[in-house]
C-alpha cells in the first residue's frame, strides 16, 4: 500500500542551511502540508529580512574565501560529486519531494534521473568558458577578455519541480565559479533543503550554497538586496515583474522565468493516436501544474470531433489517486489556495460559455478523504478572449476549440501574451518547418511535448520570461566580462604633447 510510504516520525524540522550552519530563523516556523493527505509533514524556518542578509553574507564571504582558489576543472569535479550524490540518494529525494507538491512518484523519479545529469553538463562548462583576444587598433597592445563569476547569485524557485529547479540555477551558477542564496517555494521547501546537505557532502565549500526558507518576505529581501549581483526567478508573470523591478532598482541582473499559456496545434493528417496522447500529457502531467503545460488546444475542423471525443475517453480513464503509487497518472493539487483557484477558474470559463465535456469537479480517492484532487477537465467552445484560454490556470485544464486553415491556426496561437511552448501535430514536414518558423514561442515541439535538457535552453518569449536557462550559452548570465588593455611598447605617449 503506497500510504505505507508515509512514516511516523512527522512532522520533520528543518532550520536555514547559511554558511555550513544550521541556522534557526528569526521569522519563526512555517509547515509543510502533504497535498494527498492535507496533513502537515514537515516544519521549515520562515526567513526574515535578516535571514536573507546573513545568508547574503555569508555568499559573499565565500565568493572571497577558498572557493575562489578552486580551478574550473576542481569545480567541474565538485558538480560531478554532487551529481552522483543526488543520483545515490534520488529514492529518498522523490519521496520527499512527491510529499512537499503532490507530483506523482513515475513523474518526479523520471525528473531525479535527469537531475544529476545538469550537474554534469555544467561541470563539462565549467572550464569551457574562455575569453578572446580582440582585434587590435593599435599595434604593440593587446585587448583581451577575462570572463568571471557575477558575484552572488539570488535564486528564487516556484512550487511545481524544486530539485529540477535547484539543478537551472546552481549548476551554472557554481560551475561559473559564482556562490549562491536560493529561496525555494514556501510550498514545497524539503526537496532543496533536503539537496542543500548533499551540497555539503559533495565537499562543495560552507557558503557557496545556502537555503532560505520563507515566502514573499524572503523573496522580496533577496531580490532587491544591495549585495546580490544577479537574480534567477523562475515562477509567475506577477511575481516576476516585482523580482525584475526589485532587482532592477538595485541595478543587478535578471533572469526570469515565468508563465504560459501554450497552444498545441493539431492538424488533420497528424497521427491521432500520437497526438492525443500529447495532448493529454501535455495537460495532465504533474496535474497540469507545469510552465509549459499545453493548455490551449487548437484542432483543425476536419478531425475535431474524432480527437474531441477521443480526448474526452482518455481524460475520463485517468488514474487518479496516491501520488506515491506508481500506477497512478494524475496526482492532487499542491495546496488548498491553488485548488480553489482551479476551481474558481474552471466554474467562471462554463459561466462564460464554455462547454464542460469532462471532469470540472473535485476527484475523490479511496484512503485519502483530505487529499486535494482535482479531475482533468476539458472546457470546448472557448475563444481567446475568454479567461481560460488567456490566463494562465497551471491545473489540469485544457480549453479546447477548432480553426478552419493554417493561417487561422498560427494567429489563435500567437494570440496570447505568453509565448513559452508549443506544439505542433503534423505528418507535412513543410508544414512543420513553417510553424516553427511561426510561431511565437521559446520551445516549439513537433510530434511530441514537454521534452527538456541540460543541452536545450529553456526561453520564455514576450510575458515568459525574460532572458533563458539551460544550454552552454546560459553560462553568459552566470559570468562577467572583463576587458584588459595591454601596451608593450614600454613608451606610453602623452595626449598632451604633439
Ligand atoms: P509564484 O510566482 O507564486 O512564486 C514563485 C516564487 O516567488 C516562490 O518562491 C515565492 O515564495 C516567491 N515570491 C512570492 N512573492 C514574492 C515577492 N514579492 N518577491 C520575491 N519573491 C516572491 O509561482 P509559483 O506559484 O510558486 O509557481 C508557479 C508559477 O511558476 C507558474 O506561473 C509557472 O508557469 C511558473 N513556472 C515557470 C517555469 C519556467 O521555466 N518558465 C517553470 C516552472 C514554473
Amino acid at each position: 500500500m503506497a500510504t505505507a510510504l508515509r512514516t511516523e516520525e512527522e512532522p520533520r524540522r528543518y532550520d536555514l542551511p547559511i554558511g555550513g550552519a544550521e541556522v534557526v530563523a528569526s521569522g519563526g516556523e512555517r509547515e509543510s502540508i502533504d497535498p494527498a493527505t492535507g496533513r502537515p509533514w514537515a516544519t521549515v524556518g520562515e526567513a526574515d529580512a535578516g535571514d536573507v542578509d546573513r545568508a547574503v553574507g555569508a555568499a559573499r564571504a565565500a565568493l572571497q574565501g577558498p572557493w575562489a582558489e578552486y580551478t574550473p576543472r576542481e569545480r567541474g569535479r565538485l558538480l560531478r560529486r554532487l551529481a552522483d550524490e543526488i543520483e545515490a540518494d534520488a529514492a529518498r529525494l522523490v519521496g520527499v519531494e512527491v510529499r512537499d507538491n503532490g507530483k506523482t512518484v513515475t513523474e518526479v523519479g523520471a525528473q531525479y534521473r535527469i537531475v544529476p545529469e545538469w550537474y554534469r553538463f555544467f561541470a563539462e562548462m565549467a572550464d569551457k568558458v574562455d575569453g578572446t583576444v580582440l582585434p587590435r587598433e593599435r599595434p604593440d597592445t593587446l585587448a583581451y577578455t577575462l570572463v568571471e563569476p557575477v558575484g552572488v547569485v539570488g535564486a528564487i524557485t516556484p512550487w511545481n519541480s524544486p530539485g529540477l529547479q535547484v539543478a537551472f540555477k546552481a549548476a551554472p551558477a557554481l560551475a561559473a565559479g559564482n556562490t549562491m542564496v536560493l529561496k525555494p517555494s514556501e510550498h514545497t521547501p524539503v526537496a532543496t533543503l533536503e539537496t542543500a546537505r548533499l551540497f555539503e557532502k559533495a565537499g562543495i565549500p560552507p557558503g557557496v550554497f545556502n537555503v532560505v526558507t520563507g515566502g514573499a518576505e524572503a523573496g522580496a529581501a533577496l531580490s532587491g538586496h544591495p549585495d546580490v549581483d544577479l537574480v534567477v526567478f523562475t515562477g509567475s508573470d506577477a511575481v516576476g515583474r516585482k523580482v525584475g523591478s526589485a532587482a532592477g532598482a538595485a541595478l543587478a541582473d535578471a533572469v526570469l522565468e515565468l508563465g504560459g499559456k501554450s497552444p498545441q496545434l493539431l492538424f488533420g493528417d497528424a497521427d491521432l493516436d500520437q497526438a492525443v496522447i500529447g495532448i493529454f500529457a501535455g495537460i495532465c502531467c504533474a496535474s497540469g501544474q507545469t510552465c509549459i503545460a499545453g493548455s490551449r488546444a487548437f484542432v483543425h475542423e476536419s478531425v475535431y470531433d474524432e480527437v474531441a471525443e477521443r480526448l474526452v475517453r482518455r481524460f475520463g480513464e485517468v488514474r487518479l489517486g496516491d501520488p506515491l503509487d506508481a500506477a497512478t497518472e494524475v496526482g492532487p493539487i499542491a495546496f488548498e489556495a491553488h485548488l480553489e483557484s482551479i476551481m474558481g477558474r474552471t466554474e467562471r470559463a462554463v459561466g462564460a460559455g464554455g462547454t464542460l465535456l469532462t471532469g470540472g469537479t473535485r476527484g475523490n480517492v479511496d484512503g485519502l478523504p483530505d487529499g486535494l484532487f482535482f479531475e482533468p477537465t476539458i472546457i470546448a467552445d472557448v475563444d481567446n478572449e475568454m479567461e481560460l484560454m488567456r490566463d494562465e490556470v497551471f491545473g489540469p485544464v485544457l480549453g479546447l476549440t477548432r480553426f478552419a486553415d493554417e493561417e487561422e491556426g498560427v494567429a489563435l496561437a500567437n494570440d496570447s501574451r505568453f509565448g513559452l511552448g508549443a506544439g505542433v501535430w503534423t505528418a507535412d514536414l513543410n508544414r512543420a518547418h513553417r510553424l516553427t518558423a511561426r510561431l511565437e514561442a521559446g520551445t516549439i515541439y513537433v510530434n511530441n511535448y514537454r521534452l527538456a535538457s541540460a543541452q536545450t535552453p529553456l526561453a520564455g518569449f514576450k510575458d515568459s520570461g525574460v532572458g533563458f536557462e539551460n544550454g552552454k550559452e546560459s553560462m553568459r548570465h552566470f559570468t562577467r566580462q572583463k576587458t584588459v588593455w595591454l601596451d608593450y611598447t614600454g613608451r606610453v605617449k602623452d595626449p598632451f604633447t604633439t
